[in-house]
């Protein structure tokens, strides 16, 4: 599953614990990734009654309606933390 070069296998193979510092590691990315984006903008379709998050300014802006293709409207919420 992990391919390392001559180098880096001599330094592993002298790891206590290489499998599970690896997986350690992984974990700590995984967590990363996960983190969900913050949502803090909106837009409305009229049309379709739908609401829309999105995580930056011009993507509210701009977008259209994924049912409609209308460009919905933006809108400016507080989002409070
Ligand atoms: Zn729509």
């Amino acid at each position: 599953m992990i391919t390392l070069d001559p180098t880096t296998w001599e330094f592993a193979a002298k790891m206590d614990n290489f499998s599970g510092w690896v997986r350690k590691q992984i974990a700590k990315e995984m967590s990363k990734s996960a983190k969900p984006k913050e949502f803090n903008f909106e837009s409305y379709c009229d049309h379709c009654s739908l609401w829309y998050a999105h995580t930056s300014e011009y993507d509210a802006k701009f977008h259209t309606c994924e049912y409609c293709q209308r460009l919905c409207s933006y809108m400016l919420s507080e989002v409070t933390e």
